[in-house]
């Protein structure tokens, strides 16, 4: 069984009948009592957060996909949650730590295996100004924590294409001080 979607969802959550997938694999229509679903990207949030020495702060997954790899804190955007208010929620959980600024970056696109399912995501980055990680700790979905040099981190080793290209443009950039 491939992992496209249209495998996956072949019933109607309304009334069980038979449905289809359109050709760009984006939307779900029944014939049989017209509900129609789209596969929107679900929106997640990424946090670049620097320490006083310029070194990048990446988690340790503690979770499936990809367990054990470095990865950006973050996680999903809860419904009627604003992506501000998830990337602050999402640092706490994760890493016990308050951001005084979160500004917006930039939006990589992803996808992942989950459940046996390619799920596509929007990846919101925010810079975020840490003043204080003496209440650093891993928690949550996060095994542990590094602060890393931007230009030692090897590419091949991330998870997941979005981190893989936040790390490629954040390795390009000239003075991070900018970002
Ligand atoms: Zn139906």
């Amino acid at each position: 069984m491939t992992t496209q979607p249209a495998n996956h969802y072949k019933y109607c959550p309304r009334c069980a009948a038979r449905g289809v997938f359109d050709a760009q694999n984006k939307a779900f229509k029944c014939h049989n009592c017209g509900f129609h679903f789209f596969l929107n990207s679900s929106a997640a949030v990424t946090a670049i957060i620097f320490n006083e020495k310029g070194k990048l702060l990446m988690v340790r997954r503690g979770i499936e996909p990809h367990y054990g790899a470095l990865d950006f804190p973050g996680g999903f955007v809860d419904p009627g949650e604003s992506a501000e208010q998830a990337i602050l929620r999402e640092i706490k959980e994760e890493l016990n730590l308050e951001p005084v600024k979160v500004k917006y970056w930039a939006s990589f696109p992803n996808e992942y295996l989950y459940s046996g399912t390619i799920v596509h995501t929007i990846d919101l980055v925010f810079c975020c100004k840490v003043d204080d990680f003496s209440a650093i700790k891993h928690l949550d979905d996060v095994m542990g924590f590094e602060f890393v040099d931007v230009c030692s981190v090897d590419v091949k080793q991330l998870p997941f294409l979005s981190v893989q290209n936040i790390v490629n443009t954040l390795q390009k950039q000239k003075n991070l001080a900018n970002i």
